[in-house]
């Protein structure tokens, strides 16, 4: 490896920044072949805080209904070929219970942006999870909605709040979310952190037009909001979109991307996504490697997996029953924590100094 590269990678290490030129330079040179150090100076990063700990979060995908129109997903309302589902509040509950018998202490519930699930039916939802699931966090990703909307389930006991803004160039969101505006979803994530929630942002890999200069100010973005959570997975075209033919992400760039971020916010809970393990069977051991510390196994029914198509092919790799995934995890030098998994930056300090131990909680 050139000692330019080197160089910017120690630094990298050292400081968790990097100019945006020097970061343009790293993300034009660096090949998944020679991202060995990268990767190397991302694991040793995570160990410093989280240390071996793999986080596991029960995703039940409940309703794939959508008001929006995105181009690259399967679940835009256009899309009339998807068959779709609303799963009632008791079979959502039903979920969370099997989840929270089997050991998970975090619940992700995620759908379309589908007016159904009013304030209140998910402020009840929230509040019969917190009562049945005693200790269980409970992380909501249901896209853009009136303050007074977060607010109220926020009050009603949800922790945490996955919004990705999906892309930092303001051009191409709003080519790619027709009738949104990504102001507002800029507004929408600083309203989720404002309120409380321990808040996720992040981006997709590899849709057209995205350049290195486009990710290189991802980085600086996230490393700006400084988010609890960052999601990022590759891109992966769905037929029945108006992005259908364009080439799928890398999941090699993935990899370097999800190690980048990872020197640059230290702290950061960071997901191997669906995404990148359904363009490689290898994918959660490549991203554990690579930094990451969070795998989010589906948990809803199976006939809902199938019908949740943001994408295709998507069914059945996102699914592993505990003891495999422990198997994987640990083959890949890892340990499952069944905790609640929260952010580093929200532990208390005696908190962090108990932090040797591995498991309970
Ligand atoms: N509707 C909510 C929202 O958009 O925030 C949550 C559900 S949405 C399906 C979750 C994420 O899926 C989106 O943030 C987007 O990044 C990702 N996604 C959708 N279609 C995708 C595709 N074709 N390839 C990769 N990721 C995709
Ligand atoms: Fe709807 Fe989210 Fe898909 Fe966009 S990405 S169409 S908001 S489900």
């Amino acid at each position: 490896m050139e000692k330019k590269l080197e160089g910017l990678l120690a630094k990298l290490y050292r400081n968790n920044h990097l100019k945006k030129l020097e970061l343009l330079y790293l993300l034009e040179k660096i090949t998944y072949l020679k991202a060995d150090l990268l990767f190397a100076y991302a694991r040793k990063t995570r160990v410093k805080t989280y240390q071996r700990r793999v986080y596991l979060r029960a995703l039940v995908e409940f309703s794939n209904h959508c008001r929006n129109n995105c181009w690259y997903c399967g679940l835009r309302r256009e899309n009339k070929k998807v068959e779709r589902y609303r799963l009632l509040p008791e079979a959502i509950l039903s979920c969370c219970a099997s989840a929270y018998q089997a050991g998970y202490r975090t619940v992700v519930l995620q759908s379309g942006e589908d007016k159904f699930y009013t304030a209140a039916v998910l402020a009840d939802l929230i509040q019969a999870i917190k009562k049945e699931c005693p200790g269980m966090a409970v992380t909501l990703s249901i896209g853009e909605a009136p303050r007074e909307k977060y607010y109220r389930l926020y009050r009603a006991g949800a922790d945490r709040f996955l919004l990705r803004h999906e892309t930092v160039s303001a051009d191409l969101y709003e080519r790619y979310h027709p009738g949104m505006s990504y102001r507002r979803r800029l507004q929408c994530l600083k309203e989720l952190k404002g309120i409380g929630y321990q808040t996720g942002a992040g981006f997709i890999v590899g849709l057209p037009g995205q350049t290195d200069e486009v990710l290189a100010e991802e980085r600086l973005f996230l490393k700006e909001f400084d988010p609890e959570m960052v999601g990022i997975g590759p891109f992966i075209p769905h037929p029945e979109t108006p992005l259908g033919n364009s080439p799928a992400g890398s999941v090699e760039k993935t990899l370097i991307l999800l190690a980048l971020i990872r020197l640059l916010l230290p702290e950061v809970l960071l997901p191997v996504t669906t995404a990148v393990n359904t363009l490689d069977r290898y994918g959660w051991e490549k991203g554990l490697a690579a930094g990451a510390n969070v795998i989010m196994p589906v948990v809803s029914p199976a006939a809902c997996r199938r019908k949740y198509e943001i994408y295709k092919n998507k069914a059945g790799v996102d699914y592993a029953a505990l003891p495999e995934l422990k198997r994987r995890v640990e083959k890949a030098g890892f340990e499952l924590d069944m905790s609640r998994g929260d952010s580093y930056k929200r532990l208390q300090p005696a908190e962090r100094s108990g932090w040797g131990r591995i498991g309970a909680g």
